[in-house]
Protein backbone atom coordinates (compact mmCIF):
# COMPACT_ATOMS: atom_id res chain seq x y z
CA UNK A 1 0.00 0.00 0.00
CA UNK A 2 1.60 3.91 -1.22
CA UNK A 3 2.21 6.20 1.80
CA UNK A 4 -0.64 8.59 0.23
CA UNK A 5 -1.98 12.21 2.14
CA UNK A 6 -5.00 13.15 2.98
CA UNK A 7 -6.60 17.01 4.49
CA UNK A 8 -8.15 16.83 7.72
CA UNK A 9 -10.02 19.44 10.22
CA UNK A 10 -10.68 19.60 13.28
CA UNK A 11 -14.14 21.15 13.82
CA UNK A 12 -15.18 24.07 15.64
CA UNK A 13 -17.45 21.56 18.27
CA UNK A 14 -14.33 19.57 19.22
CA UNK A 15 -11.99 23.04 19.40
CA UNK A 16 -14.84 24.92 21.51
CA UNK A 17 -14.37 22.03 23.62
CA UNK A 18 -10.48 21.34 24.06
CA UNK A 19 -10.72 18.26 22.21
CA UNK A 20 -7.39 19.22 19.48
CA UNK A 21 -4.76 16.74 21.53
CA UNK A 22 -7.48 13.69 21.80
CA UNK A 23 -8.66 14.04 18.45
CA UNK A 24 -5.03 14.28 16.93
CA UNK A 25 -4.09 11.12 19.39
CA UNK A 26 -6.88 9.15 17.43
CA UNK A 27 -5.35 9.69 14.11
CA UNK A 28 -1.91 8.78 15.08
CA UNK A 29 -2.87 5.89 16.87
CA UNK A 30 -4.65 4.98 13.68
CA UNK A 31 -1.19 5.01 12.02
CA UNK A 32 -1.55 8.83 10.13
CA UNK A 33 1.16 10.96 10.85
CA UNK A 34 0.80 14.77 10.93
CA UNK A 35 2.77 16.78 8.35
CA UNK A 36 1.29 19.57 8.74
CA UNK A 37 -1.05 21.40 11.37
CA UNK A 38 -2.17 25.38 11.59
CA UNK A 39 -4.94 26.67 14.02
CA UNK A 40 -7.36 29.29 12.33
CA UNK A 41 -10.64 30.81 12.24
CA UNK A 42 -11.99 30.81 8.56
CA UNK A 43 -14.08 33.42 6.94
CA UNK A 44 -16.73 33.39 5.01
CA UNK A 45 -15.00 33.29 2.28
CA UNK A 46 -13.10 30.09 2.61
CA UNK A 47 -16.19 28.20 4.32
CA UNK A 48 -18.52 28.87 1.62
CA UNK A 49 -15.25 27.92 -1.12
CA UNK A 50 -14.35 25.02 0.96
CA UNK A 51 -17.51 23.43 0.98
CA UNK A 52 -19.13 25.31 -2.61
CA UNK A 53 -19.55 21.24 -3.71
CA UNK A 54 -22.59 21.57 -0.78
CA UNK A 55 -23.94 24.78 -2.44
CA UNK A 56 -27.01 23.70 -3.18
CA UNK A 57 -27.94 21.41 -0.07
CA UNK A 58 -30.37 22.50 2.21
CA UNK A 59 -27.25 22.63 5.03
CA UNK A 60 -24.90 24.44 3.56
CA UNK A 61 -25.28 28.17 5.32
CA UNK A 62 -25.81 25.98 8.27
CA UNK A 63 -22.77 24.32 7.73
CA UNK A 64 -20.86 27.43 6.63
CA UNK A 65 -21.83 29.34 9.90
CA UNK A 66 -21.02 26.35 12.25
CA UNK A 67 -17.30 26.08 10.64
CA UNK A 68 -16.86 30.06 11.11
CA UNK A 69 -17.99 29.99 14.72
CA UNK A 70 -15.13 28.81 16.76
CA UNK A 71 -11.34 28.20 15.15
CA UNK A 72 -10.68 25.23 13.56
CA UNK A 73 -7.07 23.10 13.04
CA UNK A 74 -6.49 22.14 9.64
CA UNK A 75 -3.89 19.36 8.89
CA UNK A 76 -2.41 17.52 6.21
CA UNK A 77 -2.37 13.40 7.41
CA UNK A 78 0.26 11.07 6.07
CA UNK A 79 0.49 7.46 5.94
CA UNK A 80 -0.59 4.52 4.06
CA UNK A 81 -3.98 4.59 2.28
CA UNK A 82 -4.16 7.78 4.45
CA UNK A 83 -7.70 8.69 2.56
CA UNK A 84 -9.20 5.54 3.37
CA UNK A 85 -7.32 5.02 6.88
CA UNK A 86 -9.22 8.41 7.68
CA UNK A 87 -12.57 7.73 6.92
CA UNK A 88 -12.10 4.67 8.60
CA UNK A 89 -11.31 6.56 12.17
CA UNK A 90 -13.59 9.59 11.37
CA UNK A 91 -16.59 7.12 11.20
CA UNK A 92 -19.92 7.80 9.78
CA UNK A 93 -21.25 11.43 9.44
CA UNK A 94 -23.59 11.03 11.47
CA UNK A 95 -22.28 9.99 14.82
CA UNK A 96 -25.48 7.68 15.38
CA UNK A 97 -24.33 5.35 12.95
CA UNK A 98 -20.63 5.83 13.73
CA UNK A 99 -18.91 2.57 14.69
CA UNK A 100 -17.85 2.01 18.30
CA UNK A 101 -13.97 3.27 18.53
CA UNK A 102 -14.19 5.80 15.54
CA UNK A 103 -13.67 9.78 16.22
CA UNK A 104 -17.17 10.89 15.19
CA UNK A 105 -18.87 8.05 17.91
CA UNK A 106 -16.74 8.67 20.65
CA UNK A 107 -16.93 13.11 19.77
CA UNK A 108 -19.18 14.01 18.09
CA UNK A 109 -22.33 16.31 18.87
CA UNK A 110 -24.63 15.84 15.57
CA UNK A 111 -24.37 15.34 12.01
CA UNK A 112 -23.77 18.65 11.78
CA UNK A 113 -21.55 19.10 14.88
CA UNK A 114 -19.08 15.90 14.07
CA UNK A 115 -15.72 16.70 14.97
CA UNK A 116 -13.47 16.30 12.13
CA UNK A 117 -13.85 16.51 8.34
CA UNK A 118 -11.63 13.93 5.98
CA UNK A 119 -11.06 14.10 2.30
CA UNK A 120 -12.62 11.47 0.14
CA UNK A 121 -10.72 11.28 -2.69
CA UNK A 122 -7.07 11.22 -3.92
CA UNK A 123 -7.86 13.73 -6.03
CA UNK A 124 -9.73 15.89 -3.41
CA UNK A 125 -7.00 15.61 -0.74
CA UNK A 126 -4.56 17.51 -3.54
CA UNK A 127 -7.04 19.98 -3.66
CA UNK A 128 -8.18 20.35 -0.58
CA UNK A 129 -4.56 20.82 1.00
CA UNK A 130 -3.48 23.49 -1.81
CA UNK A 131 -6.75 25.37 -0.77
CA UNK A 132 -5.13 25.97 2.79
CA UNK A 133 -1.43 24.95 2.81
CA UNK A 134 1.37 26.30 0.75
CA UNK A 135 3.55 23.24 0.20
CA UNK A 136 6.76 24.48 1.96
CA UNK A 137 4.12 24.22 5.37
CA UNK A 138 4.22 20.50 4.59
CA UNK A 139 6.99 18.81 6.71
CA UNK A 140 7.23 14.92 5.80
N1 LIG B 1 -23.80 17.87 7.12
C1 LIG B 1 -24.91 18.37 7.79
N2 LIG B 1 -26.13 17.79 7.57
C2 LIG B 1 -26.29 16.73 6.73
C3 LIG B 1 -25.17 16.21 6.06
C4 LIG B 1 -23.94 16.81 6.27
O1 LIG B 1 -24.79 19.32 8.54
O2 LIG B 1 -27.43 16.24 6.58
C5 LIG B 1 -22.48 18.50 7.34
C6 LIG B 1 -21.59 17.67 8.26
O3 LIG B 1 -20.83 18.54 9.08
C7 LIG B 1 -20.71 16.92 7.26
C8 LIG B 1 -20.52 17.98 6.17
O4 LIG B 1 -21.79 18.61 6.08
O5 LIG B 1 -19.49 16.50 7.84
C9 LIG B 1 -20.16 17.43 4.82
O6 LIG B 1 -21.06 16.42 4.45
P1 LIG B 1 -20.58 15.07 3.75
O7 LIG B 1 -21.79 14.37 3.26
O8 LIG B 1 -19.49 15.39 2.76
O9 LIG B 1 -20.00 14.19 4.98
P2 LIG B 1 -18.52 13.81 5.47
O10 LIG B 1 -17.68 13.56 4.25
O11 LIG B 1 -18.02 14.97 6.30
O12 LIG B 1 -18.71 12.58 6.31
Amino acid sequence: MAVTRTFSIIKPDATRRNLTGAVTKMLEEAGLRVVASKRIHMTREQAEGFYAVHKERPFFGELCDFMMSEPVVVQVLEGEDAVTRNRDIMGATNPADAAEGTIRKTHALSIGENTVHGSDSDENAAIEIAYFFKPEEIVG
